[in-house]
């Protein structure tokens, strides 16, 4: 495998960072989950507006253009042949003192990885998942915002841990109000009758681009979308329920906290959905 590191493209084994920066030392840093297909990179341009856009937020400069960035990405997928998989790139805040002040950090480190997606097991699409609801708030719109991509995810890990504890797939975080955020690594959807709802982002959630994709394609469906303030007994009362994410895509929820969601298997909705999903995502991306 061939890492992009700085500009270049290094073998795996050369791909090394130093223990002084400050991504590692203190998780400091944003970044971006991206999906190709059928030798094309899909939601490239949404996918580095909201890094440059985490980035902004805790004041971190990305040391590239974003059509360089753009460009680098898939350059990466090239080398790696990399024509359906996963691209993880990585903009840490760079090597500074043991201090926590991100700027004697001089530079920051791209990183822009090309690898293989780790989906959820083909029977989890076909029959559904089961959540349960994290005791783990999301974090405080006001602390770091949950919009911000960052390379610290412990707030998210903590929920995940739940999940597994559980014995379940994913979680619903709520925000410090008891409102519906997110999962710990996808957006949530419920459907009513004709309406597809789903959390405004202030409500705690990443503004996620499979989100806003499916946002769009199900307006297009003549679905009366909308964001609005969740709460458990919305979801727990929902026709359908499902998740979304660039590596997830849209997998329906069928068990929350015990409690049989619609029909208790994928709903209809959520299937036709994924139908058009997949095939604006098969038809769409910036060619490798
Ligand atoms: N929320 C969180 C916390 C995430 O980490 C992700 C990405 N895995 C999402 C939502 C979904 O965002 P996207 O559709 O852009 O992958």
């Amino acid at each position: 495998m061939k890492i992009y590191l700085n500009g270049k493209l290094v073998p795996e084994k050369d791909a090394k960072i130093s223990v002084f920066d400050h991504g590692l030392l203190y998780g400091d840093g944003v970044f971006e989950g991206i999906r190709s297909y059928n030798g094309r990179v899909f939601m490239l341009d949404a996918h580095i507006d909201r890094l440059y856009r985490s980035a902004l937020a805790i004041a971190l400069e990305i040391p590239m253009s974003k059509t360089g960035l753009i460009a680098a990405v898939v350059k990466t997928c090239k080398a790696n042949d990399t024509m359906n998989g996963y691209v993880r790139l990585v903009v840490t805040r760079g090597v500074g003192t043991l201090g926590l002040n991100p700027y004697t950090c001089k530079k920051g480190q791209v990183i822009i990885i090309a690898a293989n997606i780790q989906l959820y097991p083909q029977e989890l699409y076909a029959h559904g998942l089961q959540v349960v609801t994290s005791g783990t708030i999301r974090n405080h719109t006001e602390s770091l915002s949950p919009c911000v991509k960052s390379l610290n995810y412990l707030n998210n890990i903590m929920a995940k841990i739940e999940a597994i504890n559980a014995g379940v797939e994913e979680v619903v975080m709520l925000n410090q109000q008891g409102f519906v955020a997110e999962a710990s690594g996808d957006n949530i959807f419920i459907i009513k009758g004709n309406q597809l709802l789903t959390p405004p982002v202030s409500c705690g959630a990443l503004e996620g681009v499979t989100r806003n994709v499916v946002m769009d394609l199900a307006q297009q469906a003549g679905m009366d979308v909308r964001e609005c303030v969740l709460t458990r007994y919305d979801l727990y009362n929902a026709d359908e329920m499902f998740l979304t994410g660039t590596a997830a895509e849209i997998i329906s929820v069928i068990k929350m906290d015990r409690r049989t969601i619609g029909g208790g298997k994928p709903g209809a909705k959520t299937l036709a959905l994924t139908t058009r999903f997949r095939a604006f995502a098969a038809r769409n991306g910036t060619p490798i």
